[in-house]
């Protein structure tokens, strides 16, 4: 358990492998594969908010636009956005969370 607050020092979309590559300040490098990180996108649309469930589960079947990274912008200083090959750009994805899928946190 830590409470430093990591930041990213440079990410990269790797097309080849379909892959969303992150080099943080501690120097640990982190991968997500486009379909896992698209399953898991925190917007209300797809996880749900309140009392609506969501459009996202496990059992999802994705189109092959909807699981292609085209660009990831920063949020703030604590997350980014990716924008999908179909518009989805509402999710945020927080350091902390990417952190911790990665299990570094
Ligand atoms: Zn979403």
């Amino acid at each position: 358990m830590s409470d430093v607050f990591h930041r990213p020092r440079d990410w990269k979309i790797e097309p080849a492998e379909k892959r969303f590559v992150v080099t943080w300040d501690d120097g640990a490098v982190t991968e997500y594969g486009w379909e896992e990180m698209r399953r898991a996108c925190p917007c209300a649309y797809c996880a749900g908010e309140g009392t609506f469930k969501g459009t996202v589960d496990a059992t999802t079947k994705f189109t092959e636009r909807q699981t292609t990274m085209t660009e990831v912008h920063p949020v703030g200083r604590y997350g980014v956005t990716p924008v999908w090959g179909d518009g989805h750009d509402t999710g945020i994805y927080t350091y902390k969370m990417l952190r911790r899928a990665a299990g570094l946190e």
